[in-house]
């Protein structure tokens, strides 16, 4: 157990290196409200990113966008993220509409439901990363960007007074007594802290598009379930007729329709899409991924932590992975100061091993839900598919059962932390 004084102590030993308490490794969503979250709380915290400075987006949509819960409204909020999103590119959405292409099976539910004006916003990621990046800026936060780790090693791991030295692509020198890997799916903190985090193929790949359509999306979410996998319509800022295009479907499948012209491209996705939109007309550049899952075995290591998709990445058919990023960000950083508040040491077994318990759990439930409702629909026995369509028609007659999935959307179960409770600072 070692005390914040004595870790302090520590790391004032080497005289050519700058002490920080914190250093966050990269600046996506995740690292970039963990950054904001501990701005100007008296703690030194230093956030290397190896991408260039973010910048607010202008023009047209961005294709990557994400679907952002009450929840992780607040906790941008509170960061003093939100308020620096231009409003006209926010899209507030009010229902959604989540149907079987395969029978009549069909789940609406709406924000009114649950006395919510609505159920969350379509949000360019970039333009989320950008207002984080501005939120440190203006509070004199340390974000560096286009920076990347050229060595990290545990000094002292023997004894007590142990912090990580990482030496900079710039040849600055840093030691941390606590390093948290923010750094996507492929993190190189995750690797050089020794968790295990083996990637799933999903069997999928997602296009992702700016779409123009015939008819107005009237701030409805919706997503047409494919025996191939769904196809989601996430509505944008604008006049209504634009729509973000996830499009999950195996590499066979996706290479298909990456290999097809703009028109030809758009007809199939006017069919996908049952015309429920009218046609529908892709705008520039189309982009396929691929998708995989993982879940590290730990969360938390020999003073170090990690959040966002260095952890978990869940399918994106719920528009889930940078919610459960953003929880863990503001879990972390809830952690990090009670634990000063207390007294106690950042890397005090007992304070990261509060953040895994509890977020993991949570994380590991969505994994297992996202992984569950994928193969449901994968299904192709003519009994399952009926029970199936069944199903979604008997919970689209239960007003409670619709209340639970508006509730879930808004994101407000769990153990969530203050910042995600409340949006008023
Ligand atoms: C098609 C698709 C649709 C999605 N839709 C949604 C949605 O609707 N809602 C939702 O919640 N989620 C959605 N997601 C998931 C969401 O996009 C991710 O969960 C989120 O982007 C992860 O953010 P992050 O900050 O954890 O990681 P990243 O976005 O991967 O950021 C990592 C950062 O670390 C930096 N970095 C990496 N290595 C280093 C290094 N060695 N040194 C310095 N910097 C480094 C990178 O430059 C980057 O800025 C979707 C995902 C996909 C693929």
């Amino acid at each position: 157990m070692t005390s914040r004084s004595q870790e302090t102590s520590s790391v004032e030993k080497d005289i050519s290196a700058t002490s920080v308490d914190v250093l966050i490794v990269g600046g996506g969503m995740a690292g970039g409200l963990l950054a904001a979250l501990l701005a100007d709380t008296g703690l030194s915290v230093l956030l290397i990113d190896a991408a260039s400075e973010p910048e607010m987006p202008q023009g047209d949509a961005h294709a990557r966008v994400s679907a952002i819960t009450e929840a992780s409204f607040n906790m941008l909020n509170n960061a003093g993220a939100w308020s620096r999103l231009p409003a006209q590119r926010l899209a507030p959405y009010q229902s959604m509409d989540v149907w079987d292409a395969d029978g009549n099976g069909r789940v609406t539910f709406d924000a009114a439901s649950v006395l919510a004006s609505e159920l969350g916003w379509i949000v360019e990621n970039n333009a989320i990363t950008a207002a984080l990046y501005q939120a440190c800026v203006a509070r004199n936060f340390d974000w560096r960007c286009g920076v990347r780790i050229e060595s990290l090693v545990r000094e002292n791991a023997s004894d007590e007074s142990h912090a990580w030295r990482a030496t900079l692509t710039t040849g600055e020198r840093y030691l941390a007594t606590l390093l948290v890997g923010a750094d996507g799916a492929r993190s190189m903190v995750r690797s050089h802290a020794g968790i295990a985090a083996a990637p799933k193929d999903s069997g999928h790949m997602a296009i992702v598009a700016t779409v123009a359509c015939e008819l107005p999306h009237k701030a409805c979410a919706r997503q047409r379930f494919m025996e191939t996998g769904p196809v989601a319509m996430l509505p944008l800022f604008g006049d209504q007729h634009q729509f973000s295009l996830v499009w999950s479907a195996p590499p066979q499948m996706v290479e298909e329709l990456m290999a097809l012209d703009s028109a030809a491209f758009s007809h199939a996705l006017t069919q996908a899409t049952e015309e429920v939109l009218g046609a529908c007309t892709v705008m520039g550049r189309r982009a396929a991924f691929p998708i995989q899952t993982l879940h590290a075995s730990q969360y938390v290591g020999d003073g170090v932590a990690l959040i966002g998709d260095a952890a978990h990445v869940v399918h994106p058919l719920a528009g889930q992975g940078i919610n459960l990023g953003f929880l863990d960000a503001a879990v972390l950083a809830e952690e990090i100061l009670a634990a000063r508040k207390k007294g106690l040491g950042l890397t005090e077994t007992s304070v990261l091993a509060r953040y895994q318990r509890r977020r993991r759990g949570h994380n590991a439930l969505m994994l297992n839900a996202l992984n569950g409702i994928k193969s449901i629909f994968e299904q192709r026995d003519p009994g399952l598919r009926f029970l199936r369509n069944a199903g979604m028609r008997l919970v689209n007659r239960m007003p409670l059962a619709k209340s639970l999935f508006a509730t879930e959307a808004l994101g407000r179960n769990g153990d969530l932390p203050a910042s995600a409770r409340s949006c008023g600072k």
